[in-house]
């Protein structure tokens, strides 16, 4: 996804290609797109502080699995900040929000320390190999969260907390996030006097709205807003919406969450839709998508060319989401049988196999380490092995059974470097060995880094 309001920014990707001058927000079909502010989270959804456990409560219906941290703002506390020099903080709210622990290096720079931390971690058990890095690297992120509360002078604010604390830093736009969805964040904020919405006070419990989240397709520019409110009722929603879509015409679907639960649908069809790999794949509010489309894409591809697919593989996609890695597979494969345990990304799933006409997958809403242990159980087999944990990493019912399974090969998407490590000890004690790892950059300036490994007898 990106977007209008393009700010020019200056990359220098791993290829060392110029970027300069290239405008945000995907690739795409459209131009719209968005970015903005959000509430911060640790390393597993945990949160700093007290409001920030409300936080990560809410936001982890929307499975933001793979990029908790995050966040610059490029104008902090509604002030702007310019586009800044490489090896300076280019963000005045770089230490408060804590998000971006590599904005002080060059790009090039922070993907040697990336590389390095990797060959550190895997150096002894496989081959690292370079880094895929990110053509662009500001802008990113196709979805954005902003908390909402009041300034001591009882003004309306929205932004992220502080790092450690309940207080929110007002922030209006951030050198990671789309800026279309900054735009529209702002916009909401300078809508809620007019309209008497009063946002949400945590030390009293009054008043209605507590945060918003927006996402964006890439490629198709559509756009969802959520209005997380703290009851269902919603005084002057029809009138909002309105004001709100005049205001933003790109805006292709709201939706009212409340308090993290409960959705209504205000406009549209609830979910975006966007094109990843050559596919279609509707994503409803509560699915996950990754938040950075256009490296998501060379993940993806490197994952299938690992996992050497010749047409009549049985597939299993663990952890598929709304069935991303699976249906791009499924093309390559005999058959693919998918597991997750997000019931709104299972059927997201069945959806997106029907809306590009695959009939060779299948989707199942579970446990995927129970999943896999009963199909084990039954002397049910599968080729190939795509498995894309969220950052806590696999479990050892989930090992034992693929090693039950005998896959010719497991290729596995982590965000966590960890967990990765520790869950590749296990398959070695089962004969799996790794066999390569990619490190592919889908976190730009913060310290995260997405890896896919091979692993086979
Ligand atoms: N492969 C997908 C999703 C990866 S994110 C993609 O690339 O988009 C990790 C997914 O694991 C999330 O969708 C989350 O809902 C799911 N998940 C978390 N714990 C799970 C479990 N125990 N069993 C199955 N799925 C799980």
């Amino acid at each position: 996804m990106k977007e209008t309001g393009w700010k020019k920014t200056a990359g220098n990707g791993s290829d060392g290609k110029r970027t300069e001058g290239k405008k945000s927000f995907g690739r795409g079909e459209k131009t719209t797109g968005f970015s903005k502010n959000s509430a911060k989270v640790g390393v597993n959804g945990e949160k700093q502080g007290k409001s920030a456990r409300k936080v990560s409560e809410v936001e982890d219906k929307w499975g933001t699995h793979g990029d908790r941290k995050r966040n610059v703002g490029e104008k902090g506390g509604q002030k702007t900040v310019r586009g800044g020099q490489r090896g300076k903080t280019k963000c005045p709210i770089y230490r408060e929000c804590g998000g971006c622990q590599y904005l002080h290096l060059t790009y090039d720079q922070q993907l040697k320390e990336k590389q390095k931390r990797m060959e550190e971690l895997l150096g002894g058990v496989c081959p690292v190999r370079p880094i895929i890095g990110m053509e662009e690297p500001y802008h990113y992120r196709n979805k954005v969260h902003a908390v909402f509360g009041l300034d001591r002078k009882n003004n309306p604010i929205s932004g992220i907390y502080k790092e450690g604390t309940h207080r929110i830093l007002p922030v209006d736009s951030c050198l990671i996030e789309d800026q279309k969805a900054d735009e529209i964040i702002v916009t909401i904020r300078s809508m809620l006097r007019s309209f008497k919405i009063r946002v949400f006070d945590e030390d009293t419990g009054y008043g209605l709205l507590r945060h918003v989240f927006i996402r964006g397709g890439f490629t198709t520019g559509e756009i969802l807003v959520v209005l997380v409110t703290a009851s269902p009722v919603f005084p002057s929603k029809n009138n909002f919406v309105k004001a709100l879509r005049e205001k933003h015409p790109e805006i292709t679907t709201i939706v009212q969450n409340i308090n993290g639960d409960k959705e209504h649908v205000l406009y549209g069809k609830g979910y975006i839709e966007d094109v990843l790999c050559g596919l279609r794949f509707r994503i409803s509010s509560r699915s996950f998508y990754q938040i950075n489309s256009a490296q998501t894409e060379k993940l993806y591809a490197k994952a299938i060319e690992l996992a050497e697919l010749t047409g009549n593989e049985t597939v299993l996609d663990a952890y598929c989401g709304i069935g991303t890695i699976g249906l791009i597979a499924s093309k390559h494969a005999g058959k693919v049988i998918g597991v997750e345990l997000n019931q709104d990304a299972v059927r997201d799933a069945v959806q997106n196999a029907k809306k590009n006409g695959i009939t060779n997958a299948q989707f199942f809403c579970n446990d995927a380490g129970r999943f896999m242990s009963h199909m084990a159980a039954r002397g049910e087999s599968a080729d190939v092995v795509f498995m894309d944990p969220p950052r806590s990493g696999s479990t050892e019912e989930f090992i034992d059974a693929v090693a039950l399974m005998q896959p010719k090969r497991v290729v596995y998407i982590s965000c966590g470097p960890d967990t990765l490590a520790r869950d590749l000890r296990m398959f070695a004690k089962h004969g799996y060995k790794a066999k390569e790892a990619w490190p592919v950059d889908l976190f730009g300036w913060t310290e995260h880094v997405e890896t896919v490994v091979l692993l086979s007898q």
